[in-house]
């Protein structure tokens, strides 16, 4: 789907987006639906995040915005749809990681930029570094989140306590069956790294 932002005939551009739309991922190709789109700043690009955060409160998600961005084109966005959707991993920032992902027909998100509202919260922090985004840029930190009841900071805490301290047990069971998938992929000689 890279060809939606390349120069192009409008009716080819066209017939992508709607092949886009029936992909389920329309939200991402908003962005690119003109031709030769112009390189935005570091600004334009956090206010369209932002944009994004405010549209999303209206429409029943949480404060939460975010896009995908390379050479100051945005080419995914995301919203925050964990209580709309029953899905509590539907962060800002995964929900545009998936749909660049989904739209570029990759798993490595390595020479793009996030753009997010707000600071990354743990979850979100460790999709950027698996997608190998290379930066980010975020309005509100953490603390403006806190303030508004986003409180993300009793996983950092979690994370420092040795296992039997933290609220959420956790216990070993049969690594020695477990075990059994890493040898495979071990052996595997086509295996895929990421
Ligand atoms: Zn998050």
């Amino acid at each position: 789907m890279k060809v939606c932002f390349k120069k192009g005939k409008q009716s080819a551009l066209k017939s992508l987006c709607v092949l886009v739309a029936l992909g389920g991922a329309l939200a991402s190709c908003g962005s690119g639906s003109k031709a030769d789109e112009a390189s935005q700043s570091q600004e334009e690009l956090m206010r369209k995040a932002i944009e994004l955060s405010v549209e999303n409160v209206k429409n029943g998600g949480g404060p939460f915005g975010a896009v995908i961005v390379k050479d100051g084109k945005i080419v995914a966005t995301g919203v925050n749809r964990v209580t709309a959707n029953n899905d509590p991993t539907a962060h800002a920032e995964v929900s545009a990681i998936r749909a660049a992902c989904e739209k570029l027909g990759t798993f490595d998100l390595s020479g793009y930029e996030i753009y997010t509202s707000c600071e990354p919260c743990p979850m979100c922090l460790g999709a950027i570094y698996w997608a190998h985004l290379d930066k980010v840029y975020y309005g509100n930190d953490k603390t403006d989140a806190k303030d508004i009841g986003f409180d993300d900071s009793f996983i950092y805490d979690e994370l420092e306590l040795p296992y039997d301290q933290r609220k959420l047990p956790s216990e070993v069971l049969l690594p020695d069956e477990a075990i059994r998938a890493f040898d495979l992929w071990r052996q595997k000689e086509d295996k895929v790294e990421y």
